[in-house]
């Protein structure tokens, strides 16, 4: 009957939302219990300086190792981890994380290495972002300068008069600062010359089209000249040819980070490949 249908209908309708928002629910609360039990691991990718080949430093990224699944990629649940405010321990993990493997490797003799984090939108307008690192690098004894916080562009450009004073605030602490997937936002040249930030890292999406695209090509050339004219270097991320690297060297690129160089390892096969450098 159309009463029976429309009754249906309707469980039908409401199902379909209770299983949106339980499984919104279920993937939070996976993300809380994978911090509990320590699902996370951080993979590090070393950074080089073009000019003398040296490794000059490495950027921590995020991995979800989920039981009876596998690794899973931060770019299947930073985004609900920032919605739900989950970020904000998973990325309290992360800090920790960096210190406590950065500690373990000065331990082991090995010489000191920049260590990028990757700092949410979240995490950067948090009040007590400044206040937490400096609380885990003292907790750890580690030197400010050994600490890089990368913030995407878009990040750094939504509320700019308050980026501008958390990045100074930052700056106090002595860690370095970066801007990640520069040239996906839209800068305001003004604001980046006031940033009081380290490097500009350019988007691996214009790194990749470099040898077919002019246009990329072009504005790669424009970001490396516009930051040695703002006294900033750059590093270029996603580097996967020869190709790309000579480019690069050709216009002045400061560094490089990609998978002809080094792809991203787990923390104990970096350890080793750092003992050997
Ligand atoms: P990102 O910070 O721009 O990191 C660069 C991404 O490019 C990484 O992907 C890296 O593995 C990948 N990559 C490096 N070299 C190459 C290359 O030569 N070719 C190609 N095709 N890719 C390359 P991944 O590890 O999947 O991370 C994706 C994004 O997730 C990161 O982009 C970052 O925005 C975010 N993320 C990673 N770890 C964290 C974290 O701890 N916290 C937060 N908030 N976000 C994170
Ligand atoms: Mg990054
Ligand atoms: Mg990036
Ligand atoms: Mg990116």
């Amino acid at each position: 009957s159309a009463k029976h249908n429309g009754r249906k209908q309707l469980n039908f309708f409401q199902s379909g939302m209770d299983g949106y928002a339980s499984q919104r629910i279920e993937m939070e609360n996976l993300l809380r219990n994978a911090v509990e039990n320590g699902e996370f691991e951080l993979h590090y990718q070393p950074q080089f300086d073009l000019h003398s080949g040296q490794l000059i430093g490495s950027e921590a990224l995020l991995r979800w190792r989920r039981p009876g699944i596998g690794l899973v990629s931060p770019l299947q649940f930073i985004p609900l981890a920032e919605e739900t405010g989950m970020i904000m321990p998973i990325g309290e993990w992360v800090l920790n994380e960096i210190c406590t493997q950065s500690r373990a490797w000065l331990k082991k003799g090995l010489k000191p290495l920049r260590i990028a984090a990757n700092l949410s939108a979240r995490q950067f307008s948090c009040t007590n972002l400044n206040h937490n690192i400096s609380t885990v690098l003292n907790e750890f004894n580690l030197e400010p300068e050994h600490l890089e916080l990368e913030l995407t562009e878009s990040a750094a450009m939504q509320h700019v008069e308050t980026s501008l004073k958390t990045m100074h605030a930052l700056k106090q602490t002595g860690v370095n600062m970066s801007i990640d997937d520069f040239g996906t936002g839209y800068s305001s040249l003004n604001y980046l010359k006031q940033f009081p930030i380290d490097r500009l890292k350019i988007d691996q999406s214009f790194i990749a089209d470099i040898d077919r695209t002019p246009n990329d090509a072009a504005l790669v050339a424009a970001i490396i000249s516009m930051a040695r004219c703002m006294d900033l270097k750059v590093i270029a991320e996603g580097v996967e040819t020869d190709e790309q690297l000579s480019f690069l060297r050709m216009h002045g690129c400061n560094e490089v980070q990609g998978y002809l160089m080094g792809r991203p390892l787990p923390a104990e096969q970096f350890g080793e490949y750092l003992a050997q450098v």
